[in-house]
């Protein structure tokens, strides 16, 4: 008489086991307890695959009498159904429950009910939750940008503070041989207004420019300034350091208006490069993030960079595309094209 025990996949993905319940009936043939192991005689419990005294068969965490109950099982052993959830479903990150049905996993492997996506602002650096048990807390930027205490652990508000950032991204992009010299390229700590009133194209970050001639003929090709929003924690400042200095280093070196999508997707790859040698979690989200950006300009451009990049030096990749005004992969409409250099 032996009870059946499903095995559900939840909405979430989570594995319950679906309540059974046990048969109590009177002992014909001599049975043997599966708790005690005496012999049983009257009543008995049948359940998986096994038989019990009735006041035997109990969770077997709490000992609550199961006999008239429901129970759950686990590895042949029974459980009421709030030890059972206690002890083996996964637990929230943010209200501590068992997670009985639709749940989030964040990139940062934080698992969560899916109700509390609407309870609280998303970091508008990292994509977290801002709540006190994932990033304990986190404050609002005077532009209206959400930001959690992980990332302003790090976040970056003096310009005395970004240009030691700026040098180092310089330092790293003259090793890959995009070297912008003694350029002096000021920097500006800005907010999202500043960016959306100078109609700054990229938006976190904007270079200034200007080319001055004599006589018709260019005399001095100058930065102006680079600006970057303030309070970015100090990774992402870099990165999008690393995207305006490219901006900067293609002026810098002459290059020929570019198609919007190849400017900005070697912009977008500078930064790619800089977060490819930090190795850090918060690089790799970066990372990810802009590699499936949808964007026509950005997440294509860094797609088209990228795949160039996998065929040929960096060094040959640019003069090609000096030369060429194009990168030498491109997709139209939907068929990779591709370019021997
Ligand atoms: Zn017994
Ligand atoms: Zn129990
Ligand atoms: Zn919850
Ligand atoms: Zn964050
Ligand atoms: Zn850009």
């Amino acid at each position: 008489m032996a009870t059946v025990s499903l095995v559900l996949v939840g909405l979430c993905g989570i594995i319950l086991s679906a309540p059974a319940a046990p048969q109590v009936e009177a002992a014909r043939d001599v049975l043997y307890c599966a708790s005690c192991g005496e012999q049983i005689t009257g009543e008995y419990v049948s359940a998986l695959g096994k038989y019990w005294h009735p006041e035997h068969f109990v969770c077997a965490n709490c000992r609550t009498p199961l006999a008239e109950a429901t129970f759950y099982e686990k590895d042949g052993r029974p459980y009421c159904q709030s030890c059972y959830e206690d002890l083996f479903l996964p637990h929230c990150c943010i209200c501590g429950r068992p997670i009985r049905s639709a749940y989030i996993e964040n990139v940062w492997g934080d698992v969560y009910c899916k109700k509390h996506e609407h309870e609280f602002q998303t970091c508008f650096s990292c994509g977290r939750l801002i709540c006190g048990s994932l990033t304990g807390g986190g404050l609002t930027h005077d532009d209206g940008r959400h930001m959690c205490s992980l990332c302003g652990r790090t976040a970056v508000y003096r310009v005395e503070d970004g240009e030691v950032v700026l040098d180092e991204v310089r330092r790293a992009m003259k090793v890959l041989g995009l070297d912008l010299r003694s350029a002096s390229i000021p920097l500006r700590m800005v907010s999202l207004e500043d960016l959306r009133e100078g109609r700054a194209r990229d938006l976190s970050g904007h270079i200034s420019t200007s080319v001055w001639t004599r006589g018709g003929k260019v005399t001095e090709r100058k930065i102006e300034a680079v600006s970057i929003l303030y309070g970015l924690p100090r990774e992402h400042f870099a990165a999008v350091a690393a995207h305006e200095l490219m901006h900067a280093w293609l002026f810098l070196e002459n290059y020929p208006e570019l198609p919007l999508h190849v400017e900005e997707g070697l912009a977008e790859l500078s930064s790619y490069l800089w977060l490819q040698q930090l190795g850090t979690p918060e690089a790799a989200y970066r990372m990810r993030a802009m590699e499936s950006n949808d964007d026509p300009v950005y997440g294509y451009g860094l797609r088209l960079a990228l795949k160039s990049c996998r065929q040929v030096p960096l060094d040959k990749l640019l003069g090609y595309i000096k030369r060429q005004r194009r990168f030498p992969v491109e997709v139209q409409q939907g068929v990779e094209i591709e370019r021997r250099l």
